[in-house]
């Protein structure tokens, strides 16, 4: 394939955009060569400016579920446009996407929406403080909670492909109230407690890791945190940015059947426009503003275009009976050919998988925290990125992200994708 107008383009960014790009990961800086600059999309497929057509395993990096321009969601934001894309008033559109959601998602009262994960991460932590009047919060190494100040202490993804897990900007006074526990290590997160009793507003995690490429919860670790929150007064916020309305309908609470008392949303929430959300019982949501004391606000919050955005993708969720068996399933199938080739080149590996979120780690042992996952070979990886691109698939440029399957992909998508990773090898 050839690069020739994407690098062109490159160029030109590069000079009045730092580094190219507005979200890092998409540089290209931990597999080398010049990111891939997309005209359009359709389905499973993307549509570069030199003409290639490459199978889309990053969906936007979650929420194209069900492929990119989604009929449903294109006609519902192009209606909407034409009357008026932003108005700072109450609309009813607001309150049936709310409605949708909470009807979906298991142990959620009230949902207020913003504009993106990173704002429904931060505000789910100030209401926690706020409510239970504690300031310090615990997170994992390697789980990725958008990028405001507290949560850049070891985040995965972006911030650990760029080697700066503790970036320069985020002031100690703030990283001092962030403890950094162990994923998939109860032990780990008891004695952090112990030795922080009573100043503990909440456990935030990802219920289903997907930002250290994916790692699921071990059997009972996330029962064992649910207990840990009920003793010692501690809020559990699960960061279901990734897994909502993508694992199950009602995201991870529903399909390892554990429930938050936060719940954070993104990506499929908003059926590729800027929507985030966080969501709660109805005595902690109450805490915001203006029934609470807990401020929270945004001037383009719960905007039209991206209300009908949401509301087309969760009606498309809710209605369709079989999309998540669907999803797993093709998760499932190509996860078995991908180990039979890998099995076959006898290329170590291990591939984590959950719903439609996979992950090929280049290492020989499980994978189960942020430790084993950053011992992953990467320069094994960094060939097999750009074989496979090579091939024309197109997944993340980094070892540290997960494979998003969408249900446009067909079978015979997945078996080019098998075929791809077996000539990358
Ligand atoms: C993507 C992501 C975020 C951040 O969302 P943005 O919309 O990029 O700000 C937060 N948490 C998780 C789990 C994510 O995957």
């Amino acid at each position: 394939m050839i690069y020739k107008r994407s690098s062109e383009l490159f160029v030109a960014a590069e000079k009045v955009i730092p580094g190219g790009v507005n979200s890092p990961v998409r540089a290209f800086k931990a597999v080398g060569g010049t990111p891939i600059f997309v005209k359009e999309a359709k389905g499973a497929y993307l549509y570069d400016e030199d003409g290639n057509k490459l199978i889309d395993y990053i969906n936007s990096w979650g929420p194209m579920v069900l492929g990119h321009a989604f009929k449903p969601v294109v006609d519902a934001v192009v209606d909407k446009a034409k009357k008026g894309t932003s108005f700072g008033m109450p609309t009813q559109i607001e309150t049936e996407i709310a409605e949708l959601a909470v009807s979906m998602v298991p142990n959620i009262d009230k949902i207020r929406f913003v504009n993106s994960g990173t704002e429904a991460c931060m505000s789910a932590v100030r209401l926690a403080r706020g409510y239970t009047q504690k300031d310090k919060i615990i997170k994992f190494a390697g789980c990725y909670h958008g990028h405001s100040d507290s949560f850049l202490i070891q985040a995965g993804s972006g911030a650990v492909t760029f080697g700066a897990p503790n970036s320069p900007g985020v002031t100690s006074g703030t990283a001092k109230d962030t403890l950094l526990a162990r994923y998939n290590d109860l032990e780990n997160v008891k004695e952090i407690i112990e030795l922080n009793q009573n100043e503990i507003a909440c456990i935030i995690i990802e219920p289903v890791a997907g930002n250290m490429g994916c790692i699921p919860p071990e059997k009972g670790f996330l029962e064992g945190l649910r207990e840990l929150c009920n003793k010692y007064n501690i809020l559990l916020i699960f960061d279901e940015v990734m897994t909502g309305f993508r694992l199950a309908k009602g995201g991870a609470q529903e399909l390892l059947g554990i429930n938050a008392d936060i719940v954070c949303f993104g990506k499929v929430i908003g059926g590729g426009l800027p929507v985030g959300a966080f969501a709660a019982r109805e005595e902690i949501m109450n805490y915001l503003a203006p029934l609470g004391p807990v401020y929270q606000a945004g001037t383009l919050s719960g905007n039209p275009l991206a209300m009908a955005a949401g509301l087309a993708m969760l009606k498309a969720l809710n209605n369709d009976k079989d999309v998540f068996k669907r999803l797993a399933d093709k998760t499932e199938y190509l996860h078995k050919g991908l180990t039979r080739v890998l099995d076959n080149k006898k290329i170590t590996h291990t591939i984590n998988r959950v719903g439609s979120m996979i992950s090929v780690h280049f290492f020989k042992d499980k994978v189960v925290d942020f430790e084993s996952a950053a011992n992953g070979n990467n320069e094994t990886f960094k060939a097999f990125f750009h074989s496979m691109l090579k091939n024309g698939i197109y997944i993340a440029p980094s070892a540290f992200e997960t494979w998003f399957i969408t249900d446009a992909l067909t079978y015979e998508d997945l078996d080019k994708t098998i075929e791809a990773c077996n000539e990358a090898f």
